[in-house]
């Protein structure tokens, strides 16, 4: 793994495949002693969760469904600012066990939109797995379940994550040089 260029920054190896492998299989064997009996419905939020979603799923072996959605921004009012909302949910998640799978919470505030969202659905439960979680620039109080890696601030791209739409397809995590 050496340094990579995406348009104009330079980014450098930060998490390589294997240990991303690791980590995700450890979040999965939690998640099938925690969900067994429980047919739970993952969530994956698009784009940059893509890669991590799948390769979550298919380390989960108690019944479970996927499903696919992304949280899209429009123009609040002052006041609120940018607002997100859920598109392409067509499941009925009432007393449904659900399972937001996320690539990175930084602020957390799409998280907890997220969840809000959901919540006024009325689920059973609704757990939280990601990624990539970022504790200090954390700004909100959100719950996540299973989180793959704690990092510092820094702009990171690669494995679903992108810069501007590209790096998403790299297989390991780069985070951006100074
Ligand atoms: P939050 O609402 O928690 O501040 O931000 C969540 C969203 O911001 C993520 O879903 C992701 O789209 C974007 N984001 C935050 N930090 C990063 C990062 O380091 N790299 C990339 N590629 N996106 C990020």
């Amino acid at each position: 793994m050496s340094t990579i260029q995406i348009k104009d920054r330079l980014f450098k190896p930060y998490i390589d495949r294997s240990s991303i492998d690791s980590a995700v299989k450890r979040l999965a064997a939690q998640m099938n002693k925690d969900l067994a009996g429980k047919r739970p419905l993952f969530l994956c939020v698009l784009n940059g969760a893509f890669m991590f979603a799948a390769d979550l799923f298919r380390e989960i072996n108690v019944d479970a469904e996927i499903t696919f959605i992304r949280m899209k921004s429009y123009e609040g009012t002052q006041s609120t600012g940018i607002i997100k909302q859920i598109y392409g949910l067509q499941e009925d998640i009432k007393d449904r066990t659900v399972v937001i799978v996320e690539d990175i919470v930084d602020t957390g505030f799409t998280m907890q939109n997220l969840k809000k969202q959901l919540e006024e659905k009325n689920p059973k439960e609704i757990k939280v797995a990601t990624l990539l979680f970022k504790p200090d620039s954390l700004q909100c109080d959100v719950k996540l379940d299973y989180v793959a890696f704690e990092i510092p601030k820094a702009f990171i791209v690669g494995y679903g994550l992108d810069y501007d739409e590209l790096g998403r397809n790299l297989k390991d995590i780069y985070v951006v040089t100074e």
